[in-house]
């Protein structure tokens, strides 16, 4: 992400994906300088849909905040919330726990939609916020960016976001501006899910 950052001559276009305003937090906090940031909700494995109302409302809720503290002019897109997309991309794999490849399944549909949408829309880069929680594996999401922006030939914001602090500082900035801050990833499938 340095490299792409240093080759910057001017701010360029973000879509980023979030999903939620905690993971959000450190990642706009760090890309806020260099990117025209637009976050894009589209999180159809949150279940239940009153969990997903509440990350949408608080991940507003933070926007609004840093627009209004840094004076950044950061917007707010929501995707279509269907869990039925969730369910047929993780199909068969519903049981194989957190961390295996139904998540890697679930970042491609999330990541997809947000390259779709920022292609369509003629933004520079397309993004995602996922990588800064240490339970989701950074390299399988970089793997996807890259096919992805190959298919569809827009630019990856490739990055590890949980690098250098990112995730600790996630954890600071969610405590000084008191986000709501849930205790599972998303779908309700483990029984254990942390
Ligand atoms: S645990 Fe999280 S990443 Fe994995 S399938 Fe469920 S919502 Fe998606």
């Amino acid at each position: 992400m340095k490299e792409i950052i240093l080759g910057l001559k001017q701010k360029k276009n973000l879509l980023l994906h979030s999903c939620c305003a905690p993971c959000s937090s450190s990642v706009i906090e760090k890309l806020s300088s260099y990117f025209n940031i637009t976050v894009f909700f589209y999180n159809p494995n949150i279940l239940p849909k009153n969990e997903y109302e509440k990350r949408k409302k608080e991940q507003i809720n933070f926007i609004n905040i840093n627009n209004e503290k840094f004076n950044n002019n950061i917007n707010f897109i929501e995707g279509d919330y269907d869990p039925n997309i969730f369910f047929s991309c993780i199909t068969g794999k519903e049981k194989l726990g957190e961390g295996s490849v139904r998540c890697k399944e679930c970042y491609k549909m999330r990541i997809e939609k947000t390259a779709e949408y920022a292609k369509k829309n003629n933004f520079d880069f397309f993004g995602t916020t996922l990588s800064v929680s240490p339970h989701k594996n950074s390299n399988w999401i970089n793997e996807i960016m890259i096919e992805i922006s190959n298919k569809l030939g827009i630019k990856p914001l490739l990055a590890d976001f949980k690098k250098e602090n990112g995730y600790l500082r996630s954890l600071e900035l969610s405590k000084s501006y008191n986000l709501y801050r849930q205790n599972y990833c998303g779908c309700n499938l483990d029984k254990n899910n942390h």
